[in-house]
């Protein structure tokens, strides 16, 4: 099936309300053109050199999604134009997006990324930390960041039951955050879960957001 078959198939299987974020890391332009062209404008990438060669090649109509492990160092050069950084996991992380953002004279949207998966690789906040960078003055007084919600990558098995429980679990800490930091914060209002293997499990546990690359592209 072509890029735009498969962008149908999955769009149709989508709740309305549910963005589609087309993760296009290391495929060419002209397979993201492709995308374009049958209607998707939201796009992931987990580099962030790749992305910002990427916002130079293509529409400028494009939403650039970092979806990926995000260095420090980095920041700057996706600052001016990232619509959304899915992976924050640490304060120090957060207070380079608010600089760069000053720096840009833009807000900067973002999910905090928790550690849901059982493997200890993946990156997150564990659930006790999120409190302390909550309640911290720096982060109370950072004015160009905004948080929008959360993020988490489930643990790579074939067992069910495992991947529901840790998407639940995402979707939990989402409604603690929103009643008890966000509940008259309109934007705090995303779980972004799920990829091509998990994104049905994770839309019946409450996802808003999944991230789908290979179902849509190919296999990398
Ligand atoms: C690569 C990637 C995806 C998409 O994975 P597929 O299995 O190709 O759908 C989603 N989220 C993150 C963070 C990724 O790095």
């Amino acid at each position: 099936m072509s890029i735009a078959e498969n962008l149908i198939k999955i769009q149709e299987s989508l709740p309305e309300k549910v963005c589609l974020v087309a993760v296009s890391k290391t495929k060419p332009n002209s397979a993201i053109q492709e995308a374009y062209d049958a209607g998707q404008r939201v796009f992931g990438e987990n580099k962030a050199l790749e992305l910002a060669q990427k916002f130079e090649d293509l529409p400028k109509d494009i939403e650039w999604h970092m979806i990926g492990h995000l260095q420090r160092n980095k920041v700057k050069y996706i600052a001016p134009f990232v619509t959304l950084i899915h992976g924050v996991e640490s304060l120090r992380l957060l207070k380079e997006i608010n600089k760069q953002g000053k720096k840009n004279d833009r807000v900067i949207s973002c999910l905090l990324q928790f550690h849901i998966a059982s493997e200890s690789s993946k990156f997150g906040f564990e659930s006790e930390e999120i409190e302390e960078l909550l309640n911290s003055s720096e982060f109370l007084e950072m004015e160009h960041v905004r948080i929008d919600g959360v993020m988490g990558m489930a643990t790579f098995t074939s067992d069910e039951t495992v991947v529901r429980a840790e998407f639940a679990r995402l979707k939990h800490f989402f409604d603690e955050l929103k009643s008890n930091h966000f509940a008259n914060n309109s934007e705090f209002s995303t779980i972004s879960m799920g990829m091509s293997g998990d994104y049905l499990l994770a839309l019946e546990e409450g996802s808003t957001m999944v991230r789908v690359g290979s179902s849509i592209f190919g296999s990398r």
